[in-house]
């Protein structure tokens, strides 16, 4: 399996992109930088509660129930239950269409199945090649 890029993929899906993708509202919205809401974690706390804490600068988050928190990645990955790897690989997928990989970028070719290019944008894939005329 190619190696993720974290660093790359956390700078393609912030923590909005996946508290959305996980129907989270806020309770509490603080200047536009921070918000409180229910844990998408634990059950329970109801709909007005503010156990869970976002910081969208940071893409960090904390739950003070759980006593867990960690970054956007970590955070998808928590509430699918999926490893870190499998949570990355589904999360760029669907909000970029490709992943971040150490050696290039991971997309899905026409057959489906996922294939390594050895660029660092997709952007590029379309260029054409330096010497065309
Ligand atoms: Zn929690």
């Amino acid at each position: 399996m190619p190696l993720i890029d974290y660093r790359r993929a956390r700078e393609l899906v912030s923590i909005r992109d996946v508290l959305s993708l996980l129907c989270w509202r806020p309770n509490q919205v603080k200047a536009r930088q921070s918000a409180r809401g229910p844990c998408p974690l634990h059950k329970g706390g109801g709909g007005s509660s503010r156990i869970f804490a976002v910081n969208y600068v940071n893409n960090w988050w904390y739950c003070h129930k759980c006593k867990t928190g960690g970054n956007q990645l970590e955070l998808y990955a928590a509430a699918l239950g999926l490893p870190l790897y499998d949570a990355t690989l589904q999360l760029c997928e669907h909000v970029a269409g490709y992943v971040p990989t150490r050696c290039g970028i991971l997309m899905r070719g026409k057959n489906g199945h996922r294939e390594e290019e050895p660029v660092k944008d997709p952007s590029d894939l379309d260029a054409p090649p330096p010497n065309f005329q």
